[in-house]
Formats: structure tokens, sequence, C-alpha cells
């Protein structure tokens, strides 16, 4: 089994990220695809929900989805949450050979070359990037000539090799953000197509994004 890492701030988790790791589980084969929400975020200015609210919120929408798990070495930290850190932690811990993924959309792609150390990510991991509505290939020239370098052109699920390659994948695109949720909540407009039930509830019953 290889193991595929979502990792982002889940404030909420909705449907755009559960179909993209349902989807991941075909489309990679024998895979554990698990969501690894961040603790304290070194990227994001403002403010986020509280990390007790958020993984509550991941614990609801994956409880009826027994092929996800949820990493929550990042969460459960009081470090701030570098994705190179997480990844030596991982790595150290699974078998040499294992495939590691670390799966995330095209949008935040367009910044990979702003995080820390992120020139040693391939050492440990594979990277996929996930299609998303409104957002472009990178443009930017570090970034375009990193991905000419290391894209890989045969299917993820026939590499051979445990990290060091690069993906690119279409899986279903759905238009859905949580910053679109938090924008809702807050203008009052239901929410119920963007996130499973159980969260939606548990947002309003915790007076969250007012
Ligand atoms: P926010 O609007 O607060 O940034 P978000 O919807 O982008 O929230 P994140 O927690 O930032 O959610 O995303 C985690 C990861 O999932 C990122 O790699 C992001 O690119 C990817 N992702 C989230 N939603 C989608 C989607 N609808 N399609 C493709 N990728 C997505
Ligand atoms: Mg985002």
């Amino acid at each position: 089994m290889s193991i595929a890492l979502l990792g982002g701030t889940f404030d909420p988790v909705h449907n755009g990220h559960l179909a993209i790791a349902r989807d991941l589980t075909d489309y990679l084969g024998k895979t554990h695809v698990k969501l690894m929400p961040c603790g304290i975020p070194v990227h994001r200015g403002q403010s986020i929900t509280s990390a007790e609210h958020r993984k509550a919120m991941i614990d609801l929408a994956v409880i009826n989805q027994p092929k996800l798990g949820v990493e929550l070495g990042e969460i459960e930290s009081t470090e701030p949450s570098y994705t190179i850190h997480s990844l030596r932690r991982i790595r150290a811990q699974i078998d040499e050979k294992k495939a590691l993924f670390m799966c995330l959309g095209m949008d935040a792609l367009n910044h990979l070359h702003t995080w820390h150390e992120w020139e040693c990510l391939l050492n440990y991991c594979h990277i996929l990037v996930i299609s998303r509505p409104g957002a472009e290939s990178p443009s930017d020239p570090t970034l375009t000539r990193w991905i000419q370098k290391n894209l890989c052109e045969i299917e993820p699920r026939s590499v051979q090799k445990p990290a060091g390659a690069l993906f690119f994948c279409e899986l279903r695109l759905l238009d859905i953000s949580s910053t679109q949720i938090r924008h809702c909540v807050r203008n009052g407009e239901a929410i119920h197509s963007y996130v499973v039930e159980h969260v939606a509830d548990y947002i309003s019953k915790n007076n969250l994004y007012k």
C-alpha cells in the first residue's frame, strides 16, 4: 500500500476535499489516502479556526468513509506546520520502498516555491497536482523550470520509486472552496450542497464563521 497525503487548513473540510480524496483511492490504486490538517499554518496571515474545531469537523466528515484516514501529526503539534518536516517524520516511520504521494490542488502548486525547503520535498515524496476550477498552471519561471525537470509522464500508480516524481492529474472538478463556505455562513446562506450534513450542523451549533 502506498500513502497519499492531502494537506490543507480544512477550514472547513468540504465536499471538494472529500471527492478528491475518494477519487485518489481509485486513481492511485492500492493507496491509503489521508487528509493532513495543518496546525499553525505558515502561509496564512489571517487567523483560522481552532485546531480543535477543524479536527472535529474532519472527524465528522470521514466517519462514514472507511477508505479515508487522517494524519494528525501537524494539527496536534504546537510547532508551526512545515510540510517538509512532516514528510521527513512520516518517511522515517514507513518502509523506505513505500511510495509516498503529497497531493495538492493547482492553486497550491502556484505557491510551492515559497514553501520552506521546497526543493527538497521530492527527496521524500512524489508530488501529485490536481486540477482545480479557476486555477492556472504556474507561470513563475523558477517553478516552471522545476516542473519541466521533474514532470513524470507515466501513470502515478505504475511508478516504481518511492519518491522524486511530479505528476498532474484531473479528477472530478468541483468548484467548492472553504473561503466560499465561510462567506456563505457569514451571509446566512445555505451550505448543505458544499459540506456533509454533520459538518453543516457542527458549524451552526458552534457558531463558526459568523
Ligand atoms: P481556502 O479557500 O480556505 O483556501 P480550500 O478550499 O482551498 O480553502 P484548503 O484546506 O486550502 O481548502 O485545501 C487543501 C488542499 O486541497 C489544497 O491543496 C487545495 O488546492 C486542494 N483543494 C481544495 N479544494 C479543492 C477543489 N475543489 N479542487 C481541487 N483541489 C482542491
Ligand atoms: Mg486553499
